[in-house]
């Protein structure tokens, strides 16, 4: 589970690292449609299926906070 803490590296990569009026959704490499089918990818292969569920939390975290602040789910 500890390694899907390692997507927040590619927050650090945005500048400024963080924008509460951004959506990482869509902004991020590692938050786009492609990536994201990975991630799905992921949670149906047993010995992937943790970071997979993981990785999918956090795009729906991502995506619901983007909701919150900007009424739109991704960029
Ligand atoms: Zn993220």
């Amino acid at each position: 589970m500890m390694a899907t803490m390692l997507i927040d590296l590619d927050h650090l990569l945005a500048n400024p690292i963080y924008d509460a009026t951004r959506c990482s959704i869509g902004f991020h490499p590692l938050h786009t449609l492609f990536p994201i089918i990975i991630y799905l990818v992921a949670c149906f292969i047993p010995k992937t299926r943790y970071i997979g569920i993981g990785l999918i939390i956090h795009m729906l975290l991502d995506s619901i906070d983007c909701q919150m602040t900007n009424g739109i789910w991704f960029t």
